[in-house]
């Protein structure tokens, strides 16, 4: 048992210690959600086979270690547990079959598989691409609108990245590449420095964005070489958190932040309104307080992308606004994010 229940509640990392290494976090990861239950001393009946079948569950022992025990509801475990709720959606594979889909729901709700502009390489926006420079993540978010992209046929590693290089080299009206996934901080950091180095000896290249979520599951990850890279490069280099609560953030989580603070890197955050996990106006609060406090920006909250097995988590737009209220009436202007939603084919991202 990886945690002991203090007496307020709230977990004690008693014989729980990190990983020396990132990749060895991932290696010890749980990949079942019945172990999940059964570590946090929950029914195993909680956990969906089919669900589990459709995503597989992926979270790293270092963030299983924030949630608390015997709570079914914890904020941290939603985001991960494959739960019943995802195949009893309305026209999912599971349910009657007989329904047809909600128009609404799709495998591609946010139009990836149109903005391609290579393999691996997506623009929907003016002057800035992405690069999908890995499928893989170090934790499985189970209201991803990923969960459904063919990753399997983009080839990542220096051979995939080479075509993407090509395209952005000789395209000047670019000034901005984001590094996304899957999750980019999965790859090594050789390979890493030699990608960084490739977009920063391109000299209309002015900034490099990282969207990442590995530093909240895996805070280890913000190593030496991966802050030598960081520093060392002449664009200037964002790092796009993805951290959706305030429980989700610890000193080791702290310490990962104030590394990169140090090497230079502009940090910001991207949180996704979750039903049950951060849809109250005082978790939103709590997580944006705790964000800045750590010298993180709050950048988009973004309403969720209907996709397949994610509907469960759904926020209405009014009950979306009515937060962001609150959180203007009370917060710097600065610790309010932007309320946003992708709709395919806009020049950006929508705000509510
Ligand atoms: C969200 C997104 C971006 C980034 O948009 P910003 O508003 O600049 O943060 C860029 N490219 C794609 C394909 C995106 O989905
Ligand atoms: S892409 Fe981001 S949100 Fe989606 S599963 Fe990976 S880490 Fe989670």
């Amino acid at each position: 048992m990886a945690t002991i229940l203090a007496a307020d509640g709230g977990p004690v990392e008693a014989t729980f210690s990190p990983a020396p290494s990132w990749q060895q976090a991932m290696k010890r990861a749980i990949r079942d959600g019945r172990s999940l239950c059964a570590r946090l001393r929950l029914p195993e009946t909680l956990a969906s086979g089919v669900a589990q079948e459709q995503f597989s569950v992926f979270a790293p022992l270092e963030y299983v270690a924030r949630m608390r025990p015997e709570d079914p509801n914890d904020p941290l475990l939603l985001q991960v547990l494959g739960r019943h709720e995802e195949h009893l959606e309305p026209g999912s594979h599971a349910a009657t079959g007989v329904g047809s889909s909600p128009p609404e729901a799709t495998l591609d709700a946010v139009g990836d598989l149109a903005a391609q502009r290579g393999a691996g390489l997506l623009q929907k926006y003016d002057s800035r691409v992405l690069m999908i420079t890995s499928g893989a993540c170090a934790v499985h978010c189970r209201y991803c609108f990923r969960r459904h992209f063919p990753y399997g046929e983009v080839a990542p590693g220096k051979l995939g990245w080479q075509s993407s290089l090509a395209i952005i080299r000789r395209d000047r009206s670019l000034d901005e590449v984001i590094l996304s996934g899957g999750d980019p901080l999965t790859v090594a950091d050789e390979q890493l420095a030699w990608l960084i180095k490739q977009i920063d000896a391109m000299p209309h290249i002015q900034r490099i964005r990282i969207h990442t979520r590995v530093p909240v599951v895996i805070p280890q990850r913000i190593c030496d070489s991966l802050v030598r890279w960081a520093e060392s490069s002449r664009a200037a280099i964002f790092f796009v958190l993805h951290f959706n609560h305030a429980a989700e953030i610890d000193d080791s989580v702290r310490g990962a932040m104030r590394r990169l603070r140090r090497a230079g890197v502009t940090l910001l955050n991207q949180a996704v309104l979750l039903r049950g996990v951060n849809d109250t106006p005082r978790a939103q609060r709590e997580l944006c307080l705790a964000l800045v406090n750590m010298q993180v920006l709050p950048y988009y909250l973004h309403q969720l992308d209907l996709v397949h097995g994610a509907l469960h988590f759904e926020v209405d737009d009014d009950q979306a606004r009515d937060i962001l209220h609150s959180l203007r009436s009370t917060l710097p202007g600065y610790a309010v994010p932007k309320l946003v939603r992708e709709i395919a084919g806009h020049a950006s991202k929508t705000p509510v």
